[in-house]
């Protein structure tokens, strides 16, 4: 029976994507279709319920949107590697490997054309993704786009550099996730893609920031900076803590502020709201400009751009904590996204936390005892 399977990263095809023709027609009854499903969510129903209510009056919209995204920026969908593991290795030497570039098949099957040239010929390789092995190797292969790997990597050792990374613990981390039906792994890779993995590749529009490219966003560094330069919305200053006598008595209080300090560091975004909420204490650490300078930098770490920006060398009227608020905002992965030098950046975020989850059992595992060498049963 012939499915898709998808990238163990970033949870997206490799084949299989539908760019509507452009006209008039097909982009109002687009509108109509991504607005309705829009209210849906905002009402806190789920998508599949749309659908089932029955009152559709339309044909169902199965393609993306030619205005978002183009084929020149969805081809990298369609260049997958893999990684998997090489019995017949040395003992000793590193049994997971890389595959060159191939392309998916069908049926689960990873295919890396034959090669002539070069100084080793090699004839076509098939693999098997997240199934029970093939002859090229004898475990599941984990197949994935080379952008989403280069994100993993970066997310695990803070460079790009592959040989930083120790490809045997990074599989033994990632096979154990393969999902029930050997697709894909069993990570949070966000409702539109979890909606859109079916036994094909469903392109969901209103969902198409999941198939742009996460890394190249050539318009974003020009639009945060001229937004730093210009919005005066993120100019103005906070307003003024009212404490009419209010003496702030929390646990936190009782904390050189230093450490308090680190503790906000250390807190994911929305957590450091919820508590600057809850806490009058922390609300006043919270009111230095510096302080959400820095957090901007450690909450937003797939945000490349933000680090090499000007303005963080120059911007001395830029409210940090509105700055990084409207930040988050814009950059949040969500459906019905259109903003063109927005969508890459989304999709670069909601990899990353993907990636996360990841780096976190990788790095569990590699303090652990090394696992003496897996087999694999050949059917
Ligand atoms: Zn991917």
């Amino acid at each position: 029976m012939a499915f898709d399977c998808y990238c163990a990263i970033c949870g997206v095809g490799f084949c299989g994507m539908h760019i509507e023709a452009p006209s008039e027609t097909a982009l109002e009854r687009r509108r109509r279709w991504i607005e309705k499903r829009c209210r849906a969510l905002q009402a806190g129903k789920d998508l599949g319920q749309v659908s089932r209510e029955g009152d559709e009056t339309e044909d169902p919209v199965r393609s993306y949107d030619p205005r978002i995204v183009g084929w020149d920026n969805i081809s990298w969908l369609y260049k997958a590697h893999c990684l998997g593991v090489n019995e017949n290795a040395e003992t000793g030497a590193t049994k997971a490997f890389i595959s060159d570039e191939g392309y998916y098949a069908d049926i689960g099957e990873f295919v890396v054309k034959a090669r002539s040239d070069g100084d080793r010929p090699r004839s076509q390789q098939v693999f098997s993704c997240y199934g029970h092995g093939s002859e090229e190797a004898p475990g599941p292969v984990l197949p994935f786009h080379w952008c989403c790997f280069e994100i993993l990597i970066r997310t695990i050792t803070g460079s790009t550099e592959i040989k930083n990374i120790n490809l045997d613990v990074l599989y033994s981390v990632m096979t154990p996730l393969c999902n029930m039906s050997g697709s894909a792994l069993q990570l949070s890779y966000g409702d539109d893609i979890q909606r859109a993995q079916g036994r094909y590749w469903e392109c969901i529009p209103g969902a198409e920031y999941c198939a742009t490219h996460p890394m190249d966003t050539p318009q974003l560094e020009d639009f945060v900076q001229e937004n730093a330069e210009t919005n005066s919305e993120l100019k103005t200053p906070s307003a003024e803590l009212d404490l009419r006598g209010r003496e702030p008595a929390s646990p936190f209080g009782r904390l050189p502020l230093e450490i308090v300090y680190q503790i906000c560091m250390l807190l994911p975004g929305d957590s450091l709201k919820a508590l600057a909420q809850a806490s009058l204490n922390i609300h006043i650490v919270t009111q230095d400009n510096l302080f959400w300078k820095q957090f901007m930098q450690r909450d937003m770490p797939w945000f490349w751009e933000l680090q090499a920006a000007k303005f963080q060398k120059v911007s001395h009227d830029l409210n940090y904590k509105k700055m990084y608020m409207w930040l988050d905002k814009m950059t949040a992965p969500r459906y019905g996204m259109d903003d063109l030098k927005l969508i890459g950046v989304a999709n670069r975020r909601r990899i990353w936390g993907v990636c996360e989850e990841l780096a976190d059992r990788y790095s569990k595992s590699l303090k652990q005892p090394s696992v003496s060498s897996m087999q694999w049963g050949s059917g």
